[in-house]
């Protein structure tokens, strides 16, 4: 599957005494975006267009992939209302999926990204597939494992945050002022 984006682009052309305001739709396919991109955001990348599925569905935009070896084995967004279930976070989701891919419990050597800082639920999950790596966007001061759970991971998991912190932020913020419109 390819993915590809519009970009919106607002130019001025100036033609005589005339200035136009002219819009420019370009499709960019992530496989040239990502050029431009570091190895983290590339990957963060694709847990944003998680959680824009989850956006679309009404579900809290999170999102997110688990990746080995260069190559995506899980991914999952959040589908709390859908599956009328608490437990369906977007890591839970895309750590059964990354399994059921290995065939084993372990995910050992993965680097897991997700758009928001997981929960302390999700950090436990992550913990117990013993996660090499978790990578995420935007903090959650309110609810994030490092306020008050930062041992729930592997004591070997190493930690990056704030990779695309403004994107994954944005979004949460834009489905909150949606939902209170
Ligand atoms: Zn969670």
């Amino acid at each position: 599957m390819r993915f590809s984006k519009i970009i919106v682009r607002k130019c001025y052309i100036i033609c005589g005494n005339h200035i136009f305001l002219v819009t420019l739709h370009t499709r960019v396919y992530f496989d040239d975006y990502f050029v431009f991109m570091t190895t983290d955001e590339k990957y963060m990348t694709m847990a944003l267009h998680e959680a824009r599925l989850a956006y679309e569905q009404g579900e809290i935009p999170v999102g997110c992939v688990i990746v080995a070896d260069n190559t995506i084995i899980g991914r999952g967004h959040n589908l709390t209302q859908m599956l009328h279930d608490v437990t369906a976070h977007a890591e839970m989701q895309a750590i059964t999926a990354a399994t059921e891919t290995l065939g084993g419990k372990y995910l050992q050597g993965c680097t897991l990204y997700v758009t928001v800082e997981p929960c302390i639920m999700c950090a436990g999950a992550i913990g117990w597939a013993q996660i090499s790596r978790l990578v995420y966007g935007a903090p959650d001061p309110k609810r994030g494992y490092a306020t008050f759970a930062p041992q729930a991971l592997h004591p070997k998991c190493t930690v990056t945050s704030g990779v695309l912190a403004d994107e994954c932020r944005q979004l949460m913020q834009e489905f909150f002022a949606d939902r209170r419109k």
